[in-house]
């Protein structure tokens, strides 16, 4: 979808990351040329969307909404969790390649989430220092009384609104990009079961 010269809003690449998705829940996935795509690419890349997942081996974003070589700008951390060089990375696509769109995307079933929920003081290597930036989302879900999987997946729906609000604090050309209506931003959610990505807020619904 990076190939054509018309430059989409956020919400219609989100459309189409949507369309892409349902290819994906059917198994209906769209066939590519990568020989002739990879070729063109050489040329440079230009994305139409950033997208922040988790480094979890089920939920790699451009097979999730079937995309293909150049449509995606993917930043992968296990629990999503951000630092400097995952924002910088971020940042480069906002402010670098123009992507109209960044997605935050969780999923269900987070091995982070859950080590942070049942294992919030690890000291274990670096480790710890995912589940440290997770507790904070673990521990509010706890106030819940919940427990299992429902506690993991309150805890996830915390860790999603902290990263929103963590990357439009932490970075100027995120939240200036936002601000000036250059930048959608997506917060969604991938069911493991029905393969399906929930869209929970955006910019360019009113609830956000
Ligand atoms: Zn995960």
């Amino acid at each position: 979808m990076a190939h054509d010269d018309k430059q989409r809003t956020g919400k219609q690449v989100w459309q189409r990351l949507i369309d892409g998705n349902m290819r994906f829940v059917q198994g209906l996935f769209q066939g590519r040329n990568l020989l002739d795509l990879r070729r063109t690419l050489t040329q440079g890349q230009q994305p139409e969307a950033a997208v922040l997942c988790c480094s979890d081996s089920r939920v790699p974003a451009e097979i999730i909404f079937d995309q293909s070589l150049g449509d995606l700008f993917v930043v992968r951390t296990a629990g999503l969790v951000l630092d400097p060089t995952s924002i910088g990375s971020l940042e480069y696509a906002v402010a670098h390649l123009h992507v109209p769109l960044l997605v935050i995307k969780g999923h269900e079933g987070c091995g982070a989430v859950t080590a942070a929920v049942n294992h919030p003081e690890t000291d274990e290597g670096h480790i710890s220092a995912i589940v440290k930036q997770i507790a904070p989302a673990a521990a509010k879900a706890r106030a819940t009384g919940k427990s299992g999987a429902a506690l993991v997946e309150e805890a996830t729906c915390h860790h999603l609104k902290y990263l929103k609000k963590a990357l439009c604090e932490k970075s100027r050309i995120i939240s200036e990009a936002l601000d000036q209506e250059r930048l959608d931003l997506v917060v969604a959610k991938y069911e493991l079961k029905s393969g399906r990505v929930l869209l929970l807020k955006a910019t360019f619904f009113e609830s956000f």
